[in-house]
């Protein structure tokens, strides 16, 4: 159910809907727009009745939201979602956002050396994981805490947003500490409950779309953390299991409009692990940007030949500026821009410092 507040509803108004729909037993989610403020009602089996909140004062119209997704769903919220974070960086709307940096953080040198290259060439965004879901029981693990820690001096130095992983309750904590942004991975997309504790958090999720999620299964992860009033989402895709055996996954282009058609969500796009091979990353960068995804999430290492994790997708820094350089040519055609970091070599140029 959703309730539609007149174009002219004071703040009063809508508080006293929320505290209405409260003493009903329900969650009241105010989500506001450019035109009106809607608020999503979350925790009711069936029909709320309708009768009594369209009665009350500044309510335009109470509406069905028939589909399992409803936060999530652009029946509540008509414009894009643009989550915003303190360096001035966004992530959807008219700019595009590139987060960059190595799949794991290995060590102080590596994570500044990559972190200097990314952020000269204009990454805004620097990746980098401290718990590593790996496959085998017997690989690198992540550095945990000590990775946090250089990443907040990464972001000190450098004035980038800091993006890590969080598998578990207990790196979740330690992340929504340490980083801007919480990455929920491919393997924890239906970690209900890992969901649930990020719904709590007042900090932005990007979540990365299970190897085989469908559409809804996708909007659905996103619907847990927003139904706890995280409404700060962000997805991505990163590539879906198919026979394909020429790639690690199959990147799905073709999510990224769809999901646009029925949610307000910003969509990024991970050429790295859709591909898993260095040479097939800035293609698919390109063909993202040109889907219309709102900003790349790519993997850099500056010795991939030697790296803990992920070395054969991870492109060379020089190869990364490359990348920014193609995708700003693209932008336009999608009326997009490239919004470069503070620290790039090339706004510094350009500004004549
Ligand atoms: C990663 O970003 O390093 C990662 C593990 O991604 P995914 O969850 O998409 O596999
Ligand atoms: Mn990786």
């Amino acid at each position: 159910m959703l309730v539609v507040m007149k174009a002219q509803a004071t703040p009063e108004e809508i508080q006293a809907v929320c505290d209405h729909i409260e003493q009903l037993g329900f969650r009241p989610h105010p989500l506001p727009g450019a035109q009106r403020t809607a608020i999503g009602i979350t925790g009711n089996q069936g029909e709320v009745n309708r009768g009594n909140l369209e009665s009350l004062s500044g309510v335009a119209e109470v509406i069905r939201v028939s589909k399992a997704y409803k936060l999530a769903s652009r029946d509540v919220k008509e414009e894009d979602t643009v989550v915003r974070f303190a360096n001035g960086a966004t992530i959807g709307g008219r700019n595009l956002a590139v987060i960059a940096g190595p799949c794991s953080i290995e060590s102080r040198e590596q994570a500044f050396a990559i972190a200097e290259q990314v952020a000269a060439a204009g990454a805004q965004f620097f990746r980098g994981g401290a718990y590593k879901p790996r496959t085998s029981p017997y690989a690198f693990q992540g550095l945990g805490l000590e990775a946090l820690r250089i990443m907040a001096e990464i972001r000190d130095r450098f004035g980038l947003r800091i993006v890590t992983e969080a598998i578990d309750a207990e790196s979740l904590d330690l992340v929504a500490e340490w980083a801007d942004l919480i990455q929920i991975g491919a393997r924890n997309m239906q970690n209900f409950s890992l969901l649930k504790r990020v719904g709590r958090m007042r900090k932005p999720v990007l979540i990365k779309r299970g190897m085989s999620a469908t559409l809804e299964e996708f909007l659905m992860a996103a619907e847990y953390v927003m139904s706890e009033g995280n409404y700060e989402v962000i997805l991505c895709e990163r590539g879906v299991r198919t026979f394909a055996d020429h790639a690690r996954n199959t990147l799905d282009l073709s999510i990224i409009p769809a999901l646009q058609h029925v949610s307000h969500l910003p969509i990024l796009v991970d050429p790295s692990h859709g591909t898993g091979r260095r040479d097939s990353v800035l293609p698919m960068a390109r063909a993202g940007i040109a889907a219309g995804a709102d900003g790349i999430i790519v993997e850099v290492h500056n010795h991939p030949e030697s790296a803990f994790s992920d070395g054969p997708q991870s492109l060379f820094p020089e190869q990364f500026a490359t990348m920014m350089n193609e995708i700003e040519q693209i932008a336009p055609v999608v009326g997009r821009s490239l919004a470069r970091g503070a620290t790039s070599k090339i706004t510094a140029e350009a500004s004549g410092k």
